[in-house]
């Protein structure tokens, strides 16, 4: 593959296989070690570098889009979006599938939206045709929220066509597209959609400290009044924007350095596509690599994202987790433990500075780990294989 050269961390410190905060490359943190006023023309170019160049990775039908990045974990845009786009009187679908979606459902809870919360449990996708149902028994429904990779177990929900029933039935959708946005592409003249949100430290390969929102210019305009909280008011912090180049309150500047040189190599690399080729044959070496020494996934390869994989846990009694994961520290890799709730799993992402070497030598350490544990097998227990199959029938 072409583009720039991943190097290891040059500290020595272990991969994050964990999706944001991921592993950086040291030119992302170089960018850091200047300070910048914020309020001085330099920042306010990198800002609006920064808005301008995110609004281009939406890529086609992004005319009539505009970025508004905040402060904070990508949660706080989120709930920023939420707040801001749907009126006190509108009514939202959270489609949940996990974590994530159930933390959006919270977010309209904390803030006063009314909500209909499909939750599809730990991972099933939601459909289209089950969005197409409920929004025709719902009207006072407005707004449908997805999640575009649900992060908790990696599954890569269908977005296309829940913005088709979204549409269809005259609604309107907004994305978390946080942990898909820069490496698996959405652009508006195929998927429509009103807003999206991702942040810093997800696959563009920043630091945390910010998230941002593409939105239509129009719907931002239309959102004067909505929000709920004075910090988190997008058309507020947009309007500042547009007038003055500042971000309303103190910026976290040394992030916004660091993800305007993130996003230079994000360029570099061949944007979009490079990038998510890069992951994608990150997870194909993980997976084929895992397979080999029995380990088995939650999902079939249908709704794998290149993000995240869940690994069910072995059913070995020599199995426990947290021995594991010390074992794999120790080697030099940060795993992340899983969040199905009926079986033992854990999760290994394939986003940040990593290639198909790196997880190679993921894939060793786990041999070597499991070798030095006296797991002699590494197959799953035999209610895993249940969870499989309610996937295959809800995929059908
Ligand atoms: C990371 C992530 C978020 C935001 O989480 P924070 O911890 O607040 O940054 C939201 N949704 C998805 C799908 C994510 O992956």
């Amino acid at each position: 593959m072409s583009g720039p050269k991943i190097e290891k961390p040059r500290l020595g410190e272990p991969y994050l296989l964990t999706p944001g905060p991921l592993t950086t490359s040291y030119a992302v943190k170089e960018a850091m070690l200047r300070d910048w006023g914020s309020w001085d023309g330099d920042f306010r170019a990198m800002t609006a570098e920064l808005r301008a160049r995110l609004v281009g990775l939406l890529g086609d039908g992004n005319e009539g889009f505009t970025c508004v990045p905040m402060q904070g974990s990508g949660s706080f845009s989120v709930e920023a979006m939420l707040g801001s786009f749907i009126p006190k009187d509108g009514k939202a679908l959270v489609l949940a599938n996990g974590a994530y979606g159930l933390r959006a459902a919270q977010s309209l809870d904390y803030i006063g939206r009314p909500c209909r919360l499909l939750d599809k449990g730990d991972y099933l996708p939601p459909r289209g045709s089950e969005v197409a149902a409920i929004l025709a028994e719902d009207p006072a429904i407005t707004h449908v929220v997805a999640i575009h990779c649900e992060t908790s177990s990696g599954i890569l929900n269908p977005i296309a066509e829940i913005s088709e029933a979204t549409y269809a039935a005259g609604r309107k959708l907004l994305i978390d597209s946080m942990s898909a946005f820069g490496a698996i592409p959405v652009p508006p003249a195929e998927v429509r959609f009103e807003a999206l949100v991702s942040s810093a430290n997800k696959c563009i390969e920043g630091v945390p400290g910010f998230g941002f929102v593409l939105a239509r210019t129009d719907v931002l305009e239309a959102a004067k009044g909505n929000a709920h909280s004075l910090a988190l008011d997008l058309h507020a912090q947009w309007a500042a924007m547009e007038k003055t180049g500042q971000w309303r309150y103190t910026p976290p500047t040394h992030a916004v350095a660091a993800f305007l040189e993130a996003l230079r190599a994000h360029e570099a690399e061949g944007g979009v596509v490079a990038r998510g080729a890069r992951y994608r044959e990150n997870r194909d070496v993980l997976v084929a690599g895992m397979r080999g020494l029995g380990l088995e996934t939650l999902l079939d390869d249908r709704w794998l994202s290149p993000i995240i994989v869940t690994f069910f846990c072995p059913a070995d009694p020599a199995f426990r987790f947290p021995e594991f994961y010390d074992r794999m520290k120790a080697k030099g890799f940060i795993l992340y433990p899983g969040k199905l709730t009926v079986v033992e799993s854990f999760r290994v992402g394939c986003i940040g500075q990593m290639d198909a070497d790196v997880m190679r030598e993921v894939v060793s350490a786990v041999a070597e780990t499991l070798r030095e544990m006296g797991v002699t097998s590494a197959a799953p227990p035999a209610e895993a294989l249940v969870e499989r199959q309610k996937l295959a029938e809800a995929a059908a």
